[in-house]
């Protein structure tokens, strides 16, 4: 982050302003984390400042600390446009274009007067925001809220609440640090973290081992249903609500299942569909290895966008017809899809 900017924040924040902070829309690790770690660090500067979620987030992250300060625009429409309305200050974070908050909650942040903060690491950032904070290179949003408040020079304002709430991000957005994106920073940022009270262990079984029954046995159907095209190093699993239904799912059930295409040897990408008959759309996502980039991918044929090797995207279309385009599609990738 430039000099200057990081000064106009300092003094934008000397007095105490009513700020937002809003994470994209279905929120994960990294953005309940990187969200909750701001809203505690700017409280404590004597902020009044509030987590606005576009909607819910899945049970395996409701132990955070904060969590029960977070409301949803989904439900709270009125309130939460209020609350954005009289905002001096609103803080975007983990998502770097205002569609991924959802239409309604969109428009409500675009025409808002307060100023706007980035901090992000997707792609490809849109121009909403005075003051950004984007670099695609870093791990998470939550490794950047952390070099955030040390641009602030207030590193030692980090304590086991705020550490607690980004070591979460970090390990969800890194694979529990196994994906590229983790650097030697990032592994120094996560030891300094543990050093002032994020109890890795406790973090990691609270998100990883809280699972039911129910969702392992999703998991076995998503796994009965995946397929391996050998021709195109490509696998990808298909979950249809009637599959969902089945096994009672729940937000968050099938976070991770879209990695298991991934650990096949030589699978350069790997991809879900599962079908959301609610919002009348099928939900995308997709992994790969090496230079291969999704990202692209995803833009280009499904509506979506995200990091080189990880995307998500969407079809407006039926299960059937959103893996049938997606099989057309490949021949035209083979040799970028070549290991
Ligand atoms: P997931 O597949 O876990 O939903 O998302 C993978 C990555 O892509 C995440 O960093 C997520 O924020 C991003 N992502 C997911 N869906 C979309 C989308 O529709 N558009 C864009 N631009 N990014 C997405
Ligand atoms: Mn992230």
């Amino acid at each position: 982050m430039e000099n200057t900017q990081i000064e106009a924040i300092q003094l934008l924040l000397k007095q105490p302003k009513n700020i937002v902070i809003v994470p994209h829309r279905n929120p994960d690790g990294d953005a309940m984390g990187s969200t909750l770690a701001l809203y505690h660090y700017l409280k404590g500067l004597g902020h009044k400042a509030a987590v606005i979620a576009p909607n819910d987030y899945p049970e395996f992250l409701k132990w955070l600390p904060g969590t029960q300060s977070v409301v949803q625009f989904e439900f709270n429409e009125e309130a939460c446009t209020t609350l954005i309305n009289r905002s001096d200050v609103i803080f975007t974070l983990d998502f770097n274009d205002l569609s991924r908050v959802g239409h309604q909650m969109g428009t409500v942040l675009e025409t808002a007067s307060a100023i706007k903060i980035m901090i992000d690491h997707h792609q490809q950032p849109s121009d909403y925001a005075k003051y950004m904070y984007s670099n695609v290179e870093i791990s998470s949003t939550c490794e950047m809220v952390y070099n955030f408040i040390a641009f602030l020079g207030e590193t030692d304002k980090i304590d086991a609440v705020i550490a607690t709430c980004l070591y979460t991000g970090i390990m969800t957005d890194t694979g529990s640090f196994r994906f590229p994106s983790t650097t030697n920073r990032t592994l120094e940022i996560a030891g300094d973290l543990m050093k002032r009270g994020a109890n890795h262990s406790d973090i990691h079984n609270q998100v990883f081992d809280t699972h039911s029954y129910n969702r392992l046995q999703l998991l076995s159907c998503a796994l009965g249903n995946l397929t391996v095209l050998k021709d195109y190093n490509t696998a990808y699993i298909s979950l249809s609500q009637e599959e969902l239904d089945r096994f009672e799912f729940k937000k968050g059930d099938t976070e991770g299942f879209v990695n298991y295409g991934l650990s096949i040897k030589g699978i350069v990408m790997a991809v879900i569909f599962i079908e959301n008959v609610q919002d009348d759309i099928i939900k995308i996502s997709f992994r790969s290895k090496g230079s291969f980039s999704v990202n692209d991918f995803a833009r280009s044929h499904f509506n979506g966008g995200g990091h080189t090797n990880a995307a998500g995207g969407r079809s407006e279309t039926s299960l059937n017809e959103a893996i049938e385009k997606f099989i057309s599609i490949l021949p035209a990738y083979k040799q970028q899809l070549a290991p």
